[in-house]
């Protein structure tokens, strides 16, 4: 029998729009591992009357309640008493757990447990409590008329050690079945070219199933299976990598959620082979990108952003009569720029960007859009050439950033380079 799960966040901080509702995300990507659906998120403020109202519409049609915050110890934490209420629950106090959370305030916090804490140790009668080992308030579920309910406390480190702990295990031996999820990335074409291609192909799917979703600068592709096992759900999801691949062509570069930097990292890991920058509209962004990256040492030597034509000059040493000729935003100062980072650093490999973002056109008048990715390489300097058109200026940045990534990671898989 499939389950179908209702996640109820109890806190008026997440109406008012104070702190984002983190715990749903992190609850529904569980679930949906576990099979379990999840058709509601609510979320209601520290509130006894609403709150039994989001209970009632909540068990009307879902048999998996889950809810979070509202387990602490001051006068607004009422979510145990307002669900002891609404399911005929007692609640009793359980001096072990009370002395649990008397002396994690004496020897953790230094400090003795203020009394109204002592309610953080009454729980409904005969249910399962999920201990916190980062937190006091403990967790607890129990089943009334076929229905569950579950309560996590509201911090999310402390809800996701208890998740992780007793939720999915207590969760899994109610479901039959896995979802799992991987994430195909593509780059180099837009949804709409991307849809079309696969349009016929996704809309005859139902298991597994396969749903494009465009990121502001790339469009990746969600396969989903369900199954028994997980090995069986992973098992389902090779052909569906294989008709993507082929369908699309070498656009694909990850089929397991990595984008492009992190899959330049590993190419460049695998291949011992390290990396320089040298930007000029992207501002550093290409940098920060790969040193956000743990273990990026390895791979990346440094960046110049040369934003100023004399940087461009006295920096990476460009000849001047390439800035005057062509300009700064031209093929041959991406090239020349490329390479001076490349000597200057000592890296395999130099890339470049230097373009128009907007909103105004460059002094030089090239129009917004106009963007150049240079790549030096032990092979020779190659050059890429785009017009992103009247984009935002943070959309132009972030695109070249992508085009930089993707120059560097068609180089290190020898496919062509300049034309995509
Ligand atoms: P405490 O013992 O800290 O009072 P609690 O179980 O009563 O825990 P709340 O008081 O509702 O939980 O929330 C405590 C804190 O946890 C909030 O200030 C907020 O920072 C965070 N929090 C609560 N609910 C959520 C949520 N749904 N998503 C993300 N963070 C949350
Ligand atoms: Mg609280």
């Amino acid at each position: 029998m499939s389950h179908t799960a209702e996640l109820i966040a109890v806190g008026t901080e997440l109406l008012l729009g104070n702190i984002a509702n983190t715990n749903a995300q992190t609850i529904s990507q569980s679930l949906s591992a576990l099979g379990i659906n999840v058709f509601w998120h609510t979320v209601v403020g520290d509130n006894p009357q609403r709150l039994k109202e989001a209970l009632d519409i909540a068990r009307g049609r879902a048999d998996i309640l889950i809810t979070t915050g509202g387990l602490g110890p001051t006068y607004d934490d009422l979510t145990k008493q307002t669900i002891c209420e609404a399911f005929g629950k007692q609640l009793v106090l359980h001096p072990d757990i009370l002395e649990e959370i008397r002396s994690f305030y004496e020897s953790a916090l230094h400090v003795p447990m203020p009394e109204n804490n002592t309610q953080q140790a009454e729980l409904p009668v005969g249910c399962t409590i999920f201990d916190n080992p980062v937190g006091t308030a403990p967790g607890c579920a129990f089943e009334s008329d076929g229905i569950h309910v579950l309560m996590l406390p509201g911090p999310p480190h402390e809800m996701e050690t208890m998740l992780r702990r007793h939720v999915e295990p207590y969760l899994r031996k109610l479901s039959h079945e896995v979802i799992i999820s991987r994430d195909i990335m593509t780059f180099g074409m837009g949804e709409s070219s991307v849809d079309q291609l696969l349009h016929e192909k996704m809309a005859s799917m139902t298991n597994p199933t396969l749903a494009t979703y465009a990121k502001p600068c790339e469009v990746r592709l969600r396969a989903t299976a369900k199954a028994a096992t997980e090995e069986e759900a992973l098992k389902m999801l090779h052909p569906v990598w294989d008709m993507v691949c082929e369908t699309l062509g070498d656009v694909v570069y990850s089929g397991d959620g990595g984008d492009l930097a992190e899959h330049c990292r590993g190419l460049l890991t695998l291949k011992n082979l390290t990396l320089a920058t040298a930007e000029s509209c992207t501002g550093g962004l290409v940098a920060e990108r790969i040193t956000a990256m743990p273990g990026a040492s390895l791979v990346y030597r440094g960046g110049i952003v040369s934003y100023w034509t004399s940087v461009k000059a006295n920096v990476l040493h460009i000849p001047q009569e390439i800035l005057d000729t062509y300009g700064p935003v031209s093929p041959e100062c991406a090239r020349a720029m490329a390479e001076g980072v490349r000597d200057i650093t000592g890296a395999d490999l130099g890339v470049s960007v230097t373009g128009s973002a907007g909103p105004d056109p460059d002094e030089r008048g090239v129009p917004v859009g106009i963007v150049y990715i240079g790549l030096a390489t032990p092979e020779g300097t190659f050059c890429r050439s785009l017009d992103m058109g009247r984009r935002r200026r943070d959309r132009i940045q972030g695109l070249a950033a992508n085009h930089a990534f993707d120059v560097v990671r068609r180089y290190l898989q020898g496919l062509p380079i300049e034309q995509i």
